[in-house]
């Protein structure tokens, strides 16, 4: 029998550029797929009726790269050098993570992403310590109910890392087998590469060629920090004839304007994780007046909530006020730097991240015949009634808190402001107990090299 779903008069920003703005429509979702736009449509027998009134209606955000397993212990790197956290994180306390706490910590990462409007996460997973940790993220993800690239990674000591010898573990082909071969359309499998940062040439050629044969996405981390940009990535990668677009190249700060102008040319995309890459010391400078002069539209992340928030929000705010202090304030090495504008990053948080993640054609805007991955925004809260600009408004002032219902799908997880999980509240117990264990560990860890 096919479910129907009628969201009724909210003020729609489809992120469709053939759409556009719809200020009083309907949005008619059958079995999970939106139908039909526009306003005044006839209310099918049986459908729910969600009233959008008073309300934003938009397409949930995409999240293009989150270290969700580390959501148990939020902030606990916040004034710390950030080369600490890759010293810690990812060395001994992520080689001691369980695949209970890989599995609380994507859970509660999943569940607040959702929370926050984020229907789709690139999760992020280089805590591959073995196949059962694996497991538990992508049950983790499944269960949450959000929309995921489950991006594996690598085991977390230090073989694997360091100029390594070793190649992608070959469990990513059982995962495929497992979690895609089915018709589970809200997951998705990427590989979470080392790349020629952290692996040898022979190595990083034939992970690439892994992802390639087992017909899956690679996402990789360049040019953050001096010691990370000396290797070239993306122009090694170039050089050897891999760089195609399936490729997708995170922070690229300290990347080299010939390496931006390749990702470009290769059709290849950029995430910027905005709010960790302007809170850790060393990284580098966000490249947006780069990659826009380059012609490229980056995807938006919340990196690792360990080091800053991980709501969309927030880096669209931040990015924003960054692009215009920093091309404003005459810091751009360009002569002429694009402009920036609400709208834009709007777009980068939804539709583009959307490509980003390679998911553009199934979710990312309100179009008919795309998953109903949606969101509604209340437009008469305190902070952001009356509105002129609903774009604006999200932009520059809404916050999770604002985020009434949240669909995946056609899906509710959210309504009314409140989860429908019933997960909650077991789940915070266990993942306070997740963190105390991850914090003695890191103590210990610290006790031992000190
Ligand atoms: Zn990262």
């Amino acid at each position: 029998m096919t479910t129907r779903t009628l969201v009724a008069g909210g003020l729609v920003l489809t992120q469709d550029p053939a759409l556009g703005d719809l200020p009083a429509a309907d949005i008619l979702i059958e079995d999970g797929t939106i139908r039909a736009i526009g306003p005044a449509l006839e209310t099918p027998g049986g459908a729910e009726v969600i009233d959008a009134s008073d309300m934003i209606v938009m397409p949930g955000f995409t999240d293009t790269h989150r270290h969700t397993w580390q959501t148990a212990v939020r902030h606990t790197y916040a004034d710390i050098d950030p080369l600490q956290y890759f010293a810690e994180m990812l060395g001994p306390v992520g080689a001691a993570y369980t695949p209970e706490d890989v599995y609380l910590g994507t859970l509660l990462g999943a569940l607040s992403a959702l929370d926050a409007g984020i229907t789709t996460l690139v999760d992020w997973a280089h805590v591959m310590n073995t196949p059962g940790h694996a497991d538990a993220a992508v049950q983790a993800l499944t269960e949450s109910g959000i929309r995921a690239v489950f991006a594996h990674g690598w085991p977390l000591t230090p073989e694997w890392t360091r100029d390594s010898a070793l190649p992608h573990p070959a469990d990513i082909r059982r995962l495929k087998e497992r979690y895609v071969a089915s018709d589970d359309q809200l997951l998705t499998l990427a590989m979470a590469a080392r790349g020629p940062e952290m692996a040898r040439p022979d190595v990083w050629l034939a992970d690439l060629r892994l992802a390639r044969d087992l017909g899956i996405r690679t996402t990789v981390h360049v040019g953050a920090y001096a010691h990370n940009a000396h290797h070239r990535a993306v122009a090694r990668l170039r050089d050897a004839g891999v760089l195609g677009p399936d490729l997708t190249f995170i922070h690229c700060c300290r990347s080299h304007d010939d390496e931006i102008a390749m990702i470009a040319d290769a059709g290849a995309s950029v995430s910027l994780g905005v709010h960790c890459e302007l809170n850790s010391p060393g990284m580098g400078d966000i490249p947006l007046d780069r990659i826009l002069a380059a012609g490229l539209r980056p995807g938006l992340s919340g990196d690792t909530e360990t080091k800053c928030a991980g709501d969309m929000f927030t880096q669209m705010r931040l990015l924003l006020a960054y692009h215009r202090s920093w091309t404003g304030g005459g810091h751009s090495r360009l002569k002429d730097p694009p402009p920036l504008g609400t709208r834009d990053v709007l777009e980068f948080a939804t539709l583009a991240g959307a490509r980003v993640a390679g998911l553009g054609d199934l979710t990312g805007s309100l179009t008919p015949g795309k998953q109903a991955d949606l969101i509604l925004i209340r437009a008469n809260d305190l902070n952001l009634a009356p509105v002129t600009d609903p774009a604006a408004a999200v932009v520059l002032a809404a916050h999770p808190g604002n985020v009434d219902t949240v669909l995946v799908a056609g899906r509710p997880v959210k309504r009314g402001g409140r989860m429908l999980t019933t997960a909650l509240p077991g789940l915070l117990a266990d993942a306070e107990r997740s963190r105390r264990r991850v914090l003695a560990r890191i103590v210990a860890d610290r006790r031992a090299t000190a």
